[in-house]
């Protein structure tokens, strides 16, 4: 009995080291899907906390979507409700996902408590936000209403934050958390301009109407002439943020309508130039823990200071072709 016990025990031991080097071996592997496994634990247990936080609020649920949110707001949650269900087949599709459970979405009932969730400044603007697992919006009621102070459905269908921020919680779970910020930015904001027509605007546009440089200085002095196609290009590629710098401090870049115009323009140049089966593929690496330099060559053939070199080549190209025809 005893001599069975011990050799069980040994077998015990040797089991925990064989699980310990083959961790060691798959993260030396592929380090992308641990994290990933870690980032799963984190995001799940951050969205059950913060669904047992607003545990008194009213709940309202859907086929795929459950709205927490204040009494007086039943209305708003209601129209929440309906646009998601709206949004949700067709970003599914877009994106070959489909959740195993309801999405949770917390509706704040003012500006403050929502940045407050998030410990940001009041004046931080935000009708929506998604972040580990949950996505937070501002209630309807606040802001997309009509003359009279009602809800207008119709602005919050074509002005609300619903299918930008779904498409960044499909990202989210497709990868396991392993993205680019760019590139969730630049996928939303795709998703979005599909589904309601909303995108920020070429900021060169008005830049070149005001005769400034992406500098703010006034075109020269002399003449006053505005640059021709090819100097214009080059101005504007200058001004361009590098995709490694988007990556690293996003929220801290000064120039904010820049870095979301030019992450949406990143998609575009996927799609223009290589494909939409090429951002199929690039969520497929990604998925599978790959960095997205590692996804980048296997979809588009160039890594990622080749592909960046080459994108803003063709986003200065772009925004000067355009801001140039809208003035004439
Ligand atoms: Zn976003």
């Amino acid at each position: 009995m005893t001599e069975r016990w011990r050799g069980n025990h040994w077998i015990h031991y040797c089991l925990v080291i064989a699980g310990v080097l083959v961790l060691v071996f798959s993260w030396l592997r592929n380090p992308g899907m641990i994290r990933s496994g870690f980032y799963t634990i984190f995001r799940e247990g951050s969205r059950i906390a913060l669904d047992f936080k607003h545990r008194e609020q009213q709940l309202m649920e859907s086929e795929h979507f459950r709205v927490r949110y204040e009494e007086r707001d039943a209305e708003a949650a209601a129209l929440v409700l309906a646009i998601a269900e709206e949004i949700y087949d067709p970003i599914n599709q877009n994106l070959g996902y489909e959740p195993n459970r309801k999405v949770p979405i917390i509706m704040y009932p003012t500006n403050d408590s929502l940045t407050g969730s998030f410990g940001w400044p009041a004046d931080e603007g935000a009708l929506g936000v998604y972040w580990v697992g949950t996505i937070r919006i501002l209630s309807p009621s606040v802001w997309a209403t009509s003359d009279e102070g009602k809800i207008d459905p119709e602005i919050f269908r074509t002005t609300g934050p619903i299918s930008h921020e779904y498409t960044h919680y499909v990202i989210d779970y497709l990868t396991g958390g392993n993205y680019p910020r760019w590139f969730t930015e630049g996928v939303a904001q795709w998703e979005e301009k599909k589904l309601t027509g909303f995108a920020f605007s070429n900021p060169f546009t008005e830049l070149y109407q005001q005769n400034c440089r992406p500098s703010q200085q006034r075109f020269t002095p002399k003449s006053n002439a505005k640059p021709k196609g090819q100097e214009w290009q080059e101005w504007i590629y200058q001004e361009l943020y590098p995709l490694i710098e988007m990556d690293a401090g996003f929220d801290y870049l000064p120039n904010q309508m820049l870095a979301y115009w030019e992450s949406l323009m990143v998609v575009k140049y996927i799609n223009t130039v290589y494909g939409s089966e090429c951002l199929s593929q690039i969520i497929k690496c990604l998925s599978q823990g790959k960095p997205i330099n590692q996804a980048l060559k296997q979809a588009t053939g160039a890594d990622l200071a080749q592909f960046d070199a080459d994108f803003r080549v063709w986003a200065a190209d772009q925004a000067a072709r355009e801001s140039i025809a809208r003035n004439n």
